[in-house]
């Protein structure tokens, strides 16, 4: 017998199959001694079917240990009825071992991979360091296979539509994205450097400048950022670049590529997901004066509300004096708000603060008038109580309330200050509330554009403009008239695909004429000679009939993330790097040996 005879994937076997002799290649996912005799819960890629083994009949038997690598040869039966296992898809055969040949023992294991509940609390740079046995639980098999697809099928939308799939230089030059850049060292120039790409910018552009008008790649990005749950230091991106193209041409692309693959791997994958809807659209202007962030969470309302206009002959000091210092009065209704005692709302107030907020002010509307203590009966007969209920005029809190949209049992809760800083801390405190109030339903992905993002943000600490999106995103042509004087007022064709408050996709119409992309380096504190030895190449390209164009690129492991619900970018990705980016299997970074050292004409300072 040999394993290259393997008749059958263990996954398959059902009744039908029973008598049937047959050669199986796997792992022993569980073995059982009972004595008598043996059950091992057999596995190879398409799932788990039980082996029968007479110690007394088949030599060596004791060798089968969890996770040895076995080729088995034997035949289907049924199992007795009582122990049938409806639960399992091969649940109602099993295996009668006739015999085996032992491919690979395996060693006492750091980590009980049959049991997911006990997996849940091993460590997880340990499950990094020996991946290649965490890859082989089912559960991350399953994650990989519906990456493979996703990934696939995102390949045949495009490949329909008549893209080129076109591969991009990794040893580079830095393209700005907003990050730090990964750097390798030139070993035949001492002191030069490449930047490993924080995405194929620059060369998609080109492409278009080549004439090669529909593009895609399915390209890693590097990017040497502080590290969170959702990034690593690399990552995929789907990265789209079009000619001749308009952004309602991209929009309509990426749309018709998400709802269309998302829906096909929901089937194909059982995925516990509601069908995707149309994409919403919704402007940055919007976004933020309604959910306090460019990436909201749309599976729930609670839009924020604005007393600013009326806070100025407030009652209430608090309001009053923050209105004449020039700041705006935003707040968020929290419903069924009411239910939080005194201290509640004091770790709210805490949880703003860790935002920066200098202090949250709140009242309670009460159901009636005997709905706790020191209840104000309102001129319109609705009650309000606690907080800051007793400073404000009663007409000036019904005012509140209808522009809060309030409802009896809300807790309304107010943060005075700059419109951007409000918006940061009542965007979260928005969410926190959502999550608090289980309204962001994990089975809804409520895929959404957001649209006309400013092109350049203010940067107080470098005293500079920086761009909002990168800096070949093209302004809007009829803002182009505010490029030189209010800089802060120009709109790019730039525009975010969001889903339940994270960002997925990211692309603009981008600049294809050189003095246009001079003036926007300009703006940007980037002088004439930086200009030319960091994008020289750039305008010299566009001055050989560069053809409008634009893209977007939506982010691989972010979409796998979304579909499966992880929180954990680490969950989705074949080997990645644990939070300071380190790999524990190979041990990298590592250090170098002296002779690669003075190579490279390199010395540690
Ligand atoms: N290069 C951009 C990014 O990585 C995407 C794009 O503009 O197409 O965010």
């Amino acid at each position: 017998m040999s394993f290259s005879q393997r008749t059958e994937l263990c996954g398959d076997l059902r009744a039908e199959n029973s008598g049937k002799t047959v050669v199986l290649n796997g792992w022993a996912h569980k073995v059982r001694d009972l004595g008598g005799v043996t059950f091992v819960d057999f596995r190879d890629r398409s799932g788990l079917v039980q082996l029968v083994i007479d110690p007394t009949k088949i030599e060596g038997s004791g060798e089968i240990r969890t996770e040895c690598c076995l080729a088995i040869h034997g035949q289907v039966r049924m199992r007795d009825e009582a122990v049938r296992n409806p639960k399992m898809p091969t649940g109602d055969v099993e295996i009668e071992v006739t015999s085996f040949e032992l491919l690979g023992p395996a060693k006492p294991l750091p980590f009980p991979l049959s049991d997911e509940d006990q997996m849940q609390s091993v460590n997880e740079e340990l499950r990094v360091k020996y991946r290649y046995l965490d890859l082989r639980r089912p559960a991350m098999h399953r994650k990989l296979a519906l990456r493979s697809a996703a990934i696939s099928k995102m390949r045949a939308y495009l490949d329909a539509r008549d893209f080129y799939e076109i591969e991009t230089p990794i040893f580079t030059k830095s393209t700005p994205e907003g990050a730090r850049d990964y750097l390798v060292p030139y070993r035949l120039e001492p002191g030069k450097f490449y930047a490993l790409p924080q995405s194929p910018q620059q060369y998609k552009q080109m492409l278009m400048v080549a004439g090669m008008e529909k593009y895609y790649q399915v390209a890693r990005c590097f990017r040497d950022e502080s590290q969170r749950s959702d990034r690593q230091p690399e990552f995929t991106q789907l990265d789209i670049e079009l000619s001749f193209c308009t952004q309602e041409d991209i929009l309509q692309l990426i749309e018709g590529l998400c709802v269309t693959v998302t829906n096909d791997l929901i089937d194909q994958f059982s995925l516990d997901l509601e069908k995707l809807q149309p994409f919403y659209r919704m402007t940055y202007a919007d976004s933020m004066n309604l959910y306090g962030t460019d990436k909201p969470d749309l599976r729930f309302g609670l839009e924020l509300f604005d007393i600013s206009e009326s806070a100025g002959e407030s009652t209430f000091a608090v309001f009053k004096n923050a209105s004449e210092a020039g700041a705006r009065v935003r707040g968020v209704r929290y419903p069924g708000g009411i239910a939080l005692s005194r201290k509640d709302v004091g770790a709210l107030e805490e949880f703003c603060k860790e935002f920066g907020a200098k202090g949250m002010a709140s009242f309670y509307v009460a159901r009636d008038a005997n709905d706790g203590e020191g209840v104000i009966t309102l001129p319109s007969g609705r009650f309000i109580r606690g907080g800051c209920a007793k400073f404000l005029a009663p007409s000036e809190a019904d005012a509140i309330l209808d522009t809060a949209k309030a409802e009896a049992g809300d807790l309304l809760c107010f943060i005075a200050d700059d419109y951007a800083s409000a918006n940061n801390i009542l965007g979260r405190l928005r969410n926190e509330i959502g999550t608090r109030c289980n309204l962001r339903d994990p089975r809804v992905l409520k895929f959404g554009f957001v649209l006309d993002f400013p092109l350049v943000e203010w940067n107080p600490e470098a005293n500079r403009w920086d761009s909002v999106h990168h800096p070949f995103t093209a302004p809007k042509t009829e803002d182009m008239q505010y490029l030189a004087d209010e800089p802060g007022r120009v709109r790019a064709d730039c525009y975010d695909v969001v889903c339940n408050g994270a960002e997925w996709a990211s692309g603009s119409i981008r600049i294809n004429k050189p003095d246009v992309q001079a003036r926007v380096f300009d703006l940007l504190n980037i002088d004439a000679a930086t200009q030319q030895a960091r994008f020289g190449h750039i305008l010299e390209a566009f001055q050989f009939g560069a053809p409008p164009h634009g893209g977007i690129a939506p982010g691989i492991d972010r979409y796998i993330m979304l579909l499966l619900g992880e929180e954990n970018i680490r969950e989705v990705m074949a080997f990645p790097k644990t939070g300071q980016g380190y790999d524990p299997f190979m041990d990298a970074p590592s250090t170098i040996d002296p002779q690669q050292w003075a190579e490279m004409g390199l010395r540690l300072s």
